[in-house]
């Protein structure tokens, strides 16, 4: 068994590899459909909405790196988390965790709902599920850490009661990547990436990925895809390809620099909170500390005042304002305009995603360049000092 560094690059078992031309690179087939050398004879590929050689390569790179038995690769996340829903029947229900990308609870609240989908949405930190479970409920859903307020969750814990239930256990892995955590092996039953972020790793390709575990949900899912048609194009599952192999020193590098700016943000007077995971006065310390092999690069922090969030959102030069995260560049976002726009107002207040909150993708940046970064965006304004303002 190669281990996680190595998974990342090499399949474990060359032969399965389509490819036999040798190539060090795995290459782009460009192409829309596979021509048959005869009636009943085909080369296993028909139609690239089905299936595409590049596309399949990267599916078994990070089914691989998950411990699933399958992963199928969607044009984005949310492709991916759609697709995932057609599993479900009108009157199903699925209990999540409120706390999750906006993306997804726009979904959920919009799209899943008019299909006749129940969503249950509960604070996975404080209430209890199992009063909620009822003969309709089919799946619980999550995210750990959660989008923004990163909190962790307890995946072992919820799987005793998605086993109990026979339930299925699905879990958004985006934020940590396979490189620091792997819930399949905690008792989840599907995990979902948003390839867009760590796994691809460099901001310019999306992706998205639905791995399971059990040959039926496998089957399910390539059913779907098939169907549907938000299969990732060959170019950008080569982009994803070539990201991956440098995951596991990027995900390293991107931890240490959080480190330090969790560290340096903690030291100022301006900043009222930060939420790092890594930090040993977070709730979820321990817990992430037993369940992952690291703590993430993202972080959160509040500020004493809305004016002074805007102040580095307009300031910054080398970390730059955009949404998305776990890309080489560090990247500044204010979830409540831009990630959690669509979230309503009561649901964000109760997550205490406020306008003074800030959320950070750490890069793989020099530390001492982004400190210095935010620094000179933390100076205040002429006005305020001389007092205009
Ligand atoms: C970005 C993100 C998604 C959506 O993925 P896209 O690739 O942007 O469609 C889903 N879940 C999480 C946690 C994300 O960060």
């Amino acid at each position: 068994m190669y281990e996680v560094e190595t998974k990342c690059i090499h399949l474990m078992n060359k032969d399965t590899s389509c490819d036999k031309s040798g190539a060090v690179s795995f290459p782009i087939y460009q192409t829309a459909t596979f021509a048959h050398e005869g009636f009943g004879r085909s080369t296993g590929y028909d139609y690239s909405r089905t299936q595409n050689p590049t596309r399949e390569q990267v599916e078994k790179i990070v089914a691989g790196l998950e411990g699933g038995i399958d992963a199928v690769a969607f044009s984005s996340g949310m492709a991916a988390i759609a697709a995932l829903m057609e599993i479900f029947s009108p009157g199903d229900e699925v209990i999540v965790d409120e706390d999750l990308y906006g993306g997804s609870t726009r979904l959920f609240s919009n799209i899943s709902e008019k299909n006749g989908i129940k969503i249950i949405s509960l604070d996975f930190k404080r209430d209890e599920i199992e009063p909620y479970i009822t003969k309709q409920t089919k799946a619980i859903y999550f995210e750990t850490p959660t989008n923004p307020m990163m909190h962790v969750i307890d995946i072992q814990k919820i799987s005793k009661i998605s086993k109990k239930y026979q339930l299925l256990l699905i879990v958004d892995n985006t934020f940590l990547s396979p490189y620091f955590q792997n819930p399949l092996k905690l008792g989840a039953d599907i995990v979902i990436h948003s390839g867009t972020k760590y796994l691809s790793g460099h901001n310019d390709t999306l992706a998205g990925f639905i791995v399971s575990l059990q040959p039926e949900i496998a089957e399910k899912i390539r059913y779907i895809i098939k169907t549907t048609g938000a299969g990732l194009a060959p170019f950008d599952s080569w982009l994803v390809l070539r990201g991956i192999k440098t995951l596991a020193i990027r995900m390293e590098r991107a931890q240490e620099n959080a480190f330090y700016l969790a560290d340096w943000l903690k030291s100022r007077p301006e900043v009222t909170r930060v939420i790092y995971p890594g930090l040993e006065e977070h709730l979820g310390h321990m817990l992430l500390k037993e369940q992952a092999k690291g703590f993430g690069a993202m972080l959160t922090f509040e500020v004493k005042s809305k004016a002074f969030a805007e102040q580095i959102l307009n300031r910054v030069k080398l970390i730059q304002f955009a949404e998305s995260l776990g890309g080489v560049e560090s990247l500044i976002t204010y979830p409540i305009t831009q990630t959690h726009a669509d979230v309503p107002p009561e649901a964000l207040e109760k997550s205490g995603i406020t306008d003074k909150v800030l959320r950070l993708s750490v890069g793989i940046e020099n530390a001492k360049d982004l400190i210095e970064d935010l620094q000179q965006a933390f100076v205040p304004d002429k006005e305020e000092i001389y007092g205009r303002k």
